[in-house]
Order: structure tokens, then C-alpha cells, then sequence
């Protein structure tokens, strides 16, 4: 089958890649769509010591098993399901997990993915493929209020107008009216205003440029989803004391920076990652949220090299891969 394969040094497009063969447990799914994500331009970098085919947003058939047919999407963690962590309900912090396309796990941009039963969940019928590619980075925008309270009232910074940013300020407008998004690109930040057809999309209340913005350290809640080292400072610089920071970014390499305002001020940090895919397929489905107008470009497998080296461009959001 043909796949986008990591080696540690070079990206390749490999015609010849063996089908997976999937465990007593798995499923094999055929690829219709995927997605590229900033962690997938981290892996390349380094991040994660990953080898093998890349790729963890997607949709497609199930080809056996009792979803046999029908449209699935993954969660990415692949738990062992016996361990005391699986046993104490957190099972995507699993220490013997793998992570499609992520970590020890073949991943989707390929014609077939093996992945867990347990894993997939049926994608409604009025969620096209080109939004089912979005379940999971939305869900891990969903991960934010699963994780931190956040009231009707609160004040919210979303640094980042990127593909994660974007996701986040959604579903963040639908909890509180007083959410501020901060970018550098204003036809990224202008997309947060086209609803989908139908529905009940709420937009974020404010966008602002980051060098236009007036940093004044009262926000309840800041989310930093720039995938930059300069986040954690600038989200320390607007989060009131005792009030929270969401990590959402993953950055390869290491970070320094003084770590004493944090004491001083008290402020909480979270780091956030993969959350509800029951939650996110129900927002799609109710055109709570608006995704299609994030898709900059689309390529085919078979050009997917250029289609990843089109995701780093500065100024594309998503970029999606036609597979079959
Ligand atoms: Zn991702
Ligand atoms: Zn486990």
C-alpha cells in the first residue's frame, strides 16, 4: 500500500509499504481522508523519537468487525485495558500505550490503518468526510472544559489563531461570551466569523492582533495553542493571579523561563491533550462548530509530501489528504 513513512532522518513516499495486519483486538480500516496537524510537522522535527507512517486525523471504512462497512473515526491512545492507570479510568495516560502515528503505532496517511475496536466510533451520516477529519483536534479542544471549570462569566485569551486555536475559541464562545482570540494573521483570525450552514454556531466575542493587543494581567483563563516557546510567557503575562493557564501546545526541545511569577501569582497550569470524541462528533453533527472553512488545501496520497510541506506554510490552517 502506498504511505507517508518517517524514518527518524527523511520523509518518503513508499508505494510498497506493507498492509498492517491487524491484532486480535484491531480493525482494519481503509483511509478516506486525513488530516495534517502541527504535531505531525513536530514529529518530522524530532519530537517524539517517532519512526513509522505518519498521521492521526482521519476518517474511514471499517472493513470488519461489527462497525463492518460503516464510516469510523479513532481515538488516537491505544491502551492496554489491564494496567492499574487503565484500571483507574485514565486510560489515554496508559504507560504502555501506543499513539497512532504518534508513538510505536503505524499511523493514516496510507491506504489502511490498523487500529482497536474500542478505539472507532461511527460517524453520523450528516458529518461530511472533509469535517469527520476534524473529530479529533476537536475533541482535544473539548479536553479544555473537561479539565478546567470555566464559568459563563469568565475571561478567556486563546493565543493562537492556527488550526488548534481556532477549535478552542469555538468551543470555548459556546461556555463563556468573553473570549478573546489572539493571533498574527488576520484572515486566520477573520475565519472564526463564518458559521456553517444551519445550527447554532456562536463566534468568540473578540479577536485581536498580538501586537495590537493590551496585555493586562486580569483573564480567569488563558490557553496557549501558538506551538511556540514564546507561549507559556505571553499566557504569564494576561492570566491573572490564581487564575489558570491551559498548555495545548507541544513544542519540541526544551523551554526556560523564570518559573517564580507562577509561585508568586499562583496561577495554575493544566496541560491539555486528547479529550471527548463522543462530544466532538455531536458538535459536527449540530453544526455547533464551523470547520470546513479552516481547509486551505487538499493534495492526494500520492503527493503527500507536498501536502506536509504546504501545512508549515505560515499562512495555510488545514490541509487534508484525499486517499481513496
Ligand atoms: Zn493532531
Ligand atoms: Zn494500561
Amino acid at each position: 500500500m502506498r504511505a507517508i513513512v518517517f524514518d527518524g532522518q527523511t520523509l518518503s513516499l513508499r508505494a510498497d509499504y506493507p498492509t498492517p495486519v491487524p491484532d486480535d483486538d484491531e480493525v482494519l480500516v481503509r483511509v478516506r481522508r486525513a488530516g495534517v496537524c502541527e504535531t505531525d510537522l513536530q514529529l518530522i522535527k524530532g519530537y517524539m523519537g517517532f519512526h513509522g507512517v505518519l498521521g492521526h486525523e482521519f476518517v474511514g471504512v471499517a472493513e470488519s468487525g461489527p462497525l463492518k462497512g460503516r464510516r469510523v473515526v479513532s481515538e488516537i491512545n491505544c491502551n492496554c485495558g489491564t494496567c492499574t492507570t487503565c484500571d483507574a479510568g485514565r486510560p489515554s495516560h496508559c504507560p504502555d500505550r501506543t499513539v497512532l502515528g504518534i508513538l510505536n503505532h503505524d499511523g493514516a496517511f496510507a491506504d489502511y490503518i490498523a487500529v482497536p475496536l474500542r478505539n472507532l466510533h461511527a460517524v453520523p451520516d450528516a458529518i461530511s468526510d472533509d469535517e469527520a477529519v476534524f473529530t479529533e483536534p476537536l475533541a482535544a479542544a473539548f479536553q479544555i472544559p473537561a479539565q478546567v471549570p470555566i464559568d459563563h462569566d469568565d475571561r478567556v485569551v486563546v493565543l493562537g489563531d492556527g488550526r488548534l486555536g481556532n477549535l478552542c475559541a469555538q468551543v470555548l464562545a459556546r461556555i463563556t461570551k468573553y473570549v478573546t482570540v489572539v493571533g498574527k494573521h488576520p484572515e486566520k483570525l477573520a475565519l472564526l466569523q463564518s458559521p456553517p450552514d444551519g445550527g447554532d454556531y456562536i463566534a468568540p466575542a473578540a479577536t485581536a492582533l498580538l501586537f495590537e493587543f493590551e496585555p493586562s494581567r486580569d483573564y480567569d483563563v488563558v490557553v496557549d495553542c501558538t506551538g511556540s516557546p514564546t507561549g507559556l510567557p505571553t499566557a504569564l503575562s494576561l492570566v491573572r493571579p490564581r487564575g489558570t493557564i491551559v498548555l495545548k501546545t507541544t513544542v519540541a526541545g526544551e523551554q526556560t523561563m523564570a518559573w517564580a511569577p507562577i509561585v508568586i501569582d499562583e496561577v495554575t497550569i493544566v496541560g491539555s491533550r486528547c479529550g471527548p470524541f463522543d462530544r466532538a462528533l455531536k458538535a459536527l453533527d449540530a453544526n455547533q462548530v464551523s470547520v470546513l472553512p479552516m481547509i486551505s488545501a487538499r493534495y492526494n496520497l500520492s503527493d503527500g509530501l507536498a501536502a506536509i510541506d504546504r501545512a508549515s506554510g505560515k499562512t495555510t490552517m488545514k490541509v487534508l489528504l484525499d486517499i481513496q
